[in-house]
């Protein structure tokens, strides 16, 4: 048995998410004021923490003009709101709850129980008017107006514009396809304003370092990622003193067989890396259900959050302070069917390198963003899918969005392929061979992966604790 502990385990250079010189464009960071406004507390640990220099999320007020030091926030003024609505009381919201979610109640059924209810009601004198719901579109109605964390749902449909040809065409070209969604910006206001998260909340990226100078990983905030994305971002200098809230994204295809005949629907879920992985096992306000859709259409659902991906937004937190706050797309959770897609890669091939499916360990380079446009510019359609996996006719969803390389966004998934394909396929073949040589080059990209994921736990599939790893 083995253990591997995450400081033992450097990426390669080549391999890290973001070129180095972002780094050396500024100067070193410094210890940090934020502390001081009390969002995040300093353990006990012999730990040293360096924070971010320039987007230090420096509290200001609703305008955006930063506050002097210790200045306390202006307490909101909360609505007042019928506590149930739109049930009118406890037992009108738990009927709904029993019959729609628990019992799953077919509409027939619930027909009859309010029947029978309401024979019930009148043997006894009672009002009928006091049940609970008077038949199953009553119900149904309740719920759909249910406010699901104040974001309402939003719909619109898809169809293909494009050539069709004469012959053969796939039913695909005609259909009409439907993407429900919430607004990314409300959700993500949202999780930054929950009071419940005002003491698990990062809002400067920082590095953390043992007594012994090695690096510690802990929170998504204190990842490489992070830190270096900040340094991007701060190229701008209209964006200092401002907030940088990554965005995490995940999805997973389902089929849905009731009633819909066979639809393949892809839920996405939004959260932000700025929420301590301990809050987001805990509490599941921290990730949201952002859309359900029925093909993968991410671009159109995320416009909202892209203005304040450059220009910073003025946002209530948790600590009640207003901040102003930069969004950026950070990892993507998906399996490997999902990254090709989204990657718009040729299913069997690597969505992060141009390595051969056949030939893994053949000649082959990172992909990125730049090397992409540079082959579609290069060769036709036929080269590019036979020789380099690409899918020219696709573009994928974050050439929409600024500093965003899907290919190096998509991170893997746990369960297929770090710990069925790393771990049992790859690594169970390499002990029983006994090929100590692979073993040591599969050993590095375990470790990359690791610190990867190490700070993702958040997305249904993901394991807590994966910073150490046995095997
Ligand atoms: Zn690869």
């Amino acid at each position: 048995m083995q253990t591997l502990v995450l400081e033992y385990l450097r990426p390669r250079e080549t391999h890290a998410y973001f070129s180095q010189e972002h780094s050396t464009l500024l100067p070193a960071p410094i210890a940090h004021p934020h502390a001081k406004y009390g969002n995040k507390q300093e353990p006990p640990s012999q730990s040293e923490y360096e924070y971010h220099r320039y987007l230090n999320g420096k509290p200001c007020d609703e305008n955006g003009q930063c506050l002097p030091p210790n200045t306390p926030p202006t307490i909101p003024q909360r609505p007042s709101r019928s506590e149930w609505m739109p049930y009118r009381d406890c037992i009108e919201f738990e009927t709904a709850e029993l019959l729609y979610t628990k019992t799953q109640m077919l509409a027939g059924d619930i027909n009859t129980l309010t029947e029978l209810w309401r024979a019930s009601f009148i043997k006894h004198g009672i009002d009928d008017a006091q049940i609970p719901f008077s038949d199953k579109d009553n119900l149904y109605r309740t719920i759909d107006a249910t406010p699901i964390g104040g974001v309402p749902w939003d719909l619109f449909s898809l169809s293909y514009n494009g050539e069709v040809p004469q012959e053969n065409a796939p039913p695909w070209m005609s259909q009409s396809f439907d993407v429900w969604y919430r607004s990314p910006q409300m959700i993500v206001h949202n999780i930054l304003s929950n009071s419940d998260f005002k003491d698990n909340i990062d809002y400067v990226p920082y590095r953390e370092f043992c007594a012994n100078g090695k690096r510690k990983y802990k929170d998504f905030m204190s990842g490489n990622w992070a830190w270096k994305e900040a340094n991007i971002i701060a190229e701008d200098q209209s964006t200092h003193g401002s907030t940088f809230v990554p965005i995490i994204l995940g999805s997973d295809k389902t089929t849905v067989s009731v009633a819909t005949g066979q639809n393949e629907y892809y839920p996405i879920y939004i959260s932000i890396g700025n929420v301590h992985n301990s809050v987001c096992q805990a509490h599941q306000n921290a990730l949201a259900l952002l859309g359900f859709l029925s093909i993968p259409k991410i671009s159109a659902i995320l416009q909202d959050l892209k203005p304040a991906m450059t220009t910073p937004e003025v946002v209530r937190c948790a600590d009640q302070h207003f901040q102003r706050v930069v969004y950026g797309i950070g990892p993507y959770i998906a399996d490997y069917p999902e990254q090709a897609l989204l990657a718009c890669i040729v299913q069997g091939w690597c969505p992060r390198c141009t390595a051969a499916p056949n030939n893994l360990d053949g000649k082959a380079g990172w992909r990125s963003r730049l090397h992409t446009e540079a082959l579609i510019k290069a060769f036709d359609r036929g080269i590019l899918w036979d020789q380099y996996g690409l899918v020219a006719d696709i573009t994928p969803f974050t050439n929409n969005f600024p500093r965003v390389d899907i290919h190096k966004t998509l991170v893997p998934d746990l369960l297929h392929q770090v710990i069925k394909g790393t771990f049992k396929d790859h690594l169970v073949s390499v002990r029983i061979y006994s090929d100590i040589p692979i073993l040591h080059r599969i050993i590095p990209l375990i470790s990359q992966l690791v610190e990867q994921l190490a700070c993702i736990q958040k997305v249904p599939g993901s394991i807590p604790g994966l910073v150490n790893i046995q095997f």
